[in-house]
């Protein structure tokens, strides 16, 4: 089958790429490996959950210019969250109430830094005596949390940017989710004469002459004169190129990919709301040191679901363990954190599920950040190989949204825009 453009992957990059190449005329199609479209964006099953819960993909952070734009195209609508952050920390619970130990400090050394180096050897080198073991400790929580980043990996002058260089702070979701967003893009997608083949699995990309072919594992060919490379990251290597891209196999591998396990636990009850003597009604996130570090409500609305978060390292440890063993440590973080009998938490679960992105085969991960050596890999990446082969997605983006829907979408855009302004 011959098109103009082929583009692997129907995440959000590869979708919104699709639909503006569709609109300028192009012949596209998409191949996409799984059996859906969204990638890491993962609606699941509104019935079990009550609301439109998301396995990927949930908030949209900042300005998000994009997301915001194509949310208000779509006719879907954004919430603020603003519930309360608690944080459970040595057994004490304490809301709203934990600001960076040393932060001025910490920001003193982070705007006089003039080389980068990893977070944790920044840590070593000038917060190494005992009493700033709190705020390492808080440093490491937060860019594990957050970042998903392994803070052995992860650049120092990245993470300044991000905390020091201004920009919105506010988190919003879309009241429809995520997935609903790229159901949307399809449609717009299908509207512009873009075809999508699902369980279609690249296996091989040959560049030759006036034209690039591509071999699905099942033995289906496609030719196109140009190809854009949508999948993540760690997943690049798996694709065989000839002739072979040392220089973009290289570039991939300096940027770094963070993991996360995502669960969501539907209940009975909010029977959290009063656990320790405490008000925990307008709870939106709560903080700890427990394997499931992180869990937060779909606060304002009261549905009695929680989603957990085992981030980072963490992830990586637990990627090869069953749900039902993953399931046993959320029951362990609820009933340490909120004082309860975990038998008493096991019995209030209506409906539960554990999306382990680490063993994804199609994604191997949750989303990017960027080490010490990533500034060498994205420019490599962001140019074409022989003006053809184009690489977009998350990591991708040139601006400061990596590793987010927003950067996703952004670079599926630029991409798109690329390619038509050479043609
Ligand atoms: C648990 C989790 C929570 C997140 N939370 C947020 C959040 O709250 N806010 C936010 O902005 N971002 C969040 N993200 C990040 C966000 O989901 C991603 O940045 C974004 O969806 C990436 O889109 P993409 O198109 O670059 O990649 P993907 O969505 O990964 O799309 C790539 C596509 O390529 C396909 N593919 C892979 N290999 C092949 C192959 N060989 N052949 C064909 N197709 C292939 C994949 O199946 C996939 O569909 C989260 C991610 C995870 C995992």
């Amino acid at each position: 089958m011959k098109s103009n453009i082929i583009i692997i992957g129907a995440g959000a990059a590869g979708l919104m790429a699709a639909r503006e190449l569709g609109k300028a005329g192009k012949k596209v199609i998409i191949l996409e490996a799984r059996d859906r479209i969204g990638g890491r964006i993962f609606p699941l099953d509104e019935k079990e959950f009550g609301y439109p819960a998301q396995g990927g993909a949930e908030f949209a952070h900042g300005e998000a210019h994009i997301t915001k734009a194509l949310a208000k195209e779509a006719g879907m609508t954004l919430i603020l969250t603003q519930g309360d952050m608690w944080n459970s920390r040595d057994g004490e619970v304490t809301v709203n109430s934990e600001p960076i130990p040393n932060q001025d400090e910490l920001h003193k050394k982070l705007r006089e830094l003039k080389s980068d180096l990893p977070i944790a050897e920044f840590l070593e080198k000038y917060f190494s005596e005992e009493k700033y073991a709190r705020l390492r400790n808080s440093i490491i929580r937060m860019v594990e949390g957050y970042d998903a980043g392994d803070v052995n990996r992860i650049s120092t002058f990245t993470l300044r940017e991000e905390w020091l260089g201004g920009g919105e702070w506010l988190q919003y979701r879309i009241k429809e989710g995520y997935g609903a967003m790229l159901k949307f893009l399809e449609r717009e997608c299908r509207k512009n004469g873009v075809e999508i083949q699902l369980n279609a699995i690249v296996k091989e990309v040959e560049a030759k002459d006036d034209i690039i072919v591509v071999r699905t594992a099942d033995g289906d060919i496609f030719e196109a004169e140009k190809v854009v490379v949508t999948v993540p990251v760690p997943v690049i290597s798996g694709i065989n190129f000839i002739p072979a891209i040392p220089e973009k196999m290289e570039a991939a591998s300096k940027i770094g990919f963070g993991n996360v396990i995502k669960l969501l636990i539907r209940f009975k009850n909010r029977w959290w709301v009063n656990a320790l003597g405490k008000d925990f009604s307008e709870m939106d996130f709560i903080f700890s040191g427990e394997e499931v570090r992180t869990w937060w409500t779909q606060y304002p609305d009261l549905v009695p679901v929680l989603t957990g978060w085992i981030p980072g390292p963490r992830a990586e440890k637990y990627k090869n363990s069953s749900d039902k063993d993953i399931l046993e440590l959320a029951l362990d973080s609820l009933s340490n954190v909120f004082k309860v009998d975990r038998e008493f938490v096991r019995k209030e679960i209506v409906a539960s599920k554990i999306v382990n992105w680490p063993a994804d085969p199609y994604a191997k991960g949750a989303y990017s950040y960027s080490t010490t050596e990533s500034e060498e890999g994205y420019e490599e990446l962001r140019k074409p190989a022989g003006n053809k082969i184009f690489f977009a997605g998350e990591a991708l983006y040139a601006g400061k949204d990596t590793a987010t829907v927003e950067g996703a979408l952004a670079s599926g855009l630029e991409t798109a825009r690329k390619i038509l302004k050479h043609d």
